[in-house]
């Protein structure tokens, strides 16, 4: 080979092992991309997230079905026998406004379970435009996760609510 030849040769095994080493990279940060839409459901909610705001709501779940149970249980006792039943701390019946409100809350719970099953759990429900692309920000979530609209919607939502 002359020097010539040499030099292009050798270009070219660099320019080769530069493609390789790019090709590498472009599909190393393809299968991240891929990873990482994988890991989240359409909600922008990582599984993590979405398995963590499960555990809440069946906690909610267990929580109200227990007081709600408990206080049909209480009601029936109080038309039984006139009652013995003072000393029990357990046994305070909730007021028909308190088991109505309970009630409500168990819908919303159930409702947002049944959302984390369908994959529409943190979806922005409301039909007009949503100011935040559809989605329900993970903090609002967070504090209220049976929230079906975003902040945005429901400032709108309760605003014309007013004016009616
Ligand atoms: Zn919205």
């Amino acid at each position: 080979m002359t020097n010539l030849q040499k030099i292009a040769y050798n270009n070219f095994i660099l320019k080769y092992r530069q493609g390789e080493f790019l090709k590498k990279i472009v599909k190393t940060q393809r299968r991240r991309v891929a990873e990482m839409s994988a890991g989240q459901g359409k909600s922008g909610l990582s599984k993590q997230e979405l398995k963590g705001f499960k555990e809440i709501l069946l906690a909610q779940k267990k929580q109200l079905e227990g007081a709600l149970h408990q206080s049909e249980v209480s009601g029936r006792d109080q038309h039984g026998d006139a009652g013995d039943h003072g000393n029990s701390e357990q046994l305070v019946a909730l007021t028909v406004r308190e088991q109505r409100r309970k009630r409500e809350e168990l819908t919303m719970v159930i409702g947002a379970l049944e959302r984390i099953e369908k994959g529409t759990y943190g979806q922005c429900q409301s039909n007009e435009d949503c100011e935040e692309n559809g989605m329900i920000a993970s903090e609002r979530l967070k504090a209220m996760p049976t929230a079906i609209f975003c902040v945005a919607c429901m400032a709108e939502r309760e605003a014309k609510l007013k004016n009616k």
